[in-house]
């Protein structure tokens, strides 16, 4: 990641893989017979495509989720065997790529059905396609009502074997679950009218929440991507199984100041002390991801206790309020993960800035390095 002979900030994402073994096989045992596919779009939310795409086939996953094209053709440069899925839209310029790299397609409309047909046929390949049903999120995917017809279509489709057929929940992580049960409901009827005509097909609609609170909804396969990392789909949500946070990002002070009563930091002087003050500085900001969103509003741990972030997050910088407390340039600060006896969770994050644990982690952007721990070991992503 660096060059040897400099020595990079001390600012890093340690992705624990026992830590997603864990997480993998509670929820693998919580929903036999089904399948798993595990959910690693977006750079596995942000905990490495690779080393969580390899780590997950050696687990027993039954397949792979991504959204995009690029992300299928990367796990399988990297040597990963088990199916694939691209879960996202296609654009027809990127149909033969799937039969080169051995990827699952989603076929969410009778046109592109037509399109992956018409280039497999051209290929001389025969495509693997899951049909997309819309039975509610009106994102990708034919309407319930067009199912039928999408199904027909795919089955005198000559060149394309239809593997599986899904759906996608809009609101399986809230109270109360009338819609989700809706949507289930909406897809279990299309099911049963379709079912005979693709006997082969793995049925699936859930995503973490679905898969953990709604049981009807698992069907053939289920589809988890955040709890695989150890965060709750959304803040506070209770889940049935003990999860352990995947992801703990430390960086290391760099510097401390003294302030007095009524002194602004940061750009803005968006907060100012209501006393003289002890201000750290960590060399993290929202270049790296640790967006300006958080600005007065989270923790950092440091010697094992909660500080506040105050004054605006810049881009390559933060500043925490560590009022009478010790602290030293170089001590280890923890942004999310454990220290001590305390601990700051990616979904405490998600809450206190208004947005979902998915995004705080998968926004831990390629600046900072990641470091991967398996059995004791450190391992670089290359090693995993
Ligand atoms: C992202 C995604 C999932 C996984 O969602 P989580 O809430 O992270 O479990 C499943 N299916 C589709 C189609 C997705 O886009």
């Amino acid at each position: 990641m660096h060059d040897s002979d400099i020595t990079p900030r001390p600012t890093v994402a340690t992705i624990d893989l026992d830590a997603l073994e864990h997480n993998f096989s509670v929820l693998k045992s919580f929903v036999t017979p089904a399948k798993v596919m595990a959910v690693i779009k977006a750079n596995a939310y942000g905990h490495g495509l690779v080393a969580c795409g390899r780590q997950l086939e050696r687990c027993g996953a039954d397949c792979l989720g991504v959204a995009f094209l690029e992300e299928g053709a990367a796990l399988r440069k990297a040597g990963v065997k088990i199916p694939i899925l691209v879960l996202g839209g296609i654009f027809e310029g990127q149909i033969p790529h799937f039969f080169a790299f051995d990827l699952d397609i989603t076929a969410s409309s009778l046109d592109k059905l037509g399109a992956i047909n018409a280039a497999a046929a051209h290929a001389g390949k025969r495509a693997k396609v899951h049909l997309k049903i819309d039975t509610g999120m009106n994102r990708i995917g034919v309407r319930a009502e067009s199912a039928y017809s999408l199904v027909e279509a795919s089955i005198k489709a000559a060149h394309c074997d239809v593997v599986g057929i899904f759906s996608h929940l809009a609101n399986a992580d809230e109270e109360p679950l009338d819609d989700a049960r809706r949507q289930v409901a909406a897809f279990k009827k299309v099911l049963s009218e379709v079912r005979e005509m693709i006997p082969d097909a793995v049925a699936h609609i859930a995503n973490s929440a679905a898969t953990l609170r709604i049981e009807e909804s698992r069907f053939d396969m289920v589809r988890p991507g955040v709890v695989l990392f150890g965060n709750e789909p959304s803040p506070g949500l209770r889940l049935p199984i003990e999860l352990r946070q995947v992801m703990k990002l430390e960086s290391h002070v760099v510097y401390f100041k003294v302030i007095p009563k009524g002194a602004g930091v940061s750009y803005g002087h968006s907060w100012r002390a209501k006393k003289q003050t002890r201000i750290v500085t960590i060399p993290l900001g929202y270049g790296d991801g640790y967006t300006r969103h958080y600005s007065n509003k989270t923790f950092v741990l440091i010697r094992g206790k909660r500080h506040p972030v105050v004054g605006n997050v810049c881009m390559d910088q933060l500043m925490v309020d560590i009022g009478e407390a010790q602290a030293h340039n170089g001590d280890e600060v923890v942004l999310i993960g454990s220290q001590g006896q305390e601990k700051i969770t990616a979904s405490e994050i998600a809450e206190l800035s208004a947005t979902v644990p998915h995004e705080v982690t998968t926004a831990i952007n390629q600046r900072v390095p990641r470091r991967y721990l398996r059995g004791g070991k450190v391992l670089l992503e290359s090693e995993v």
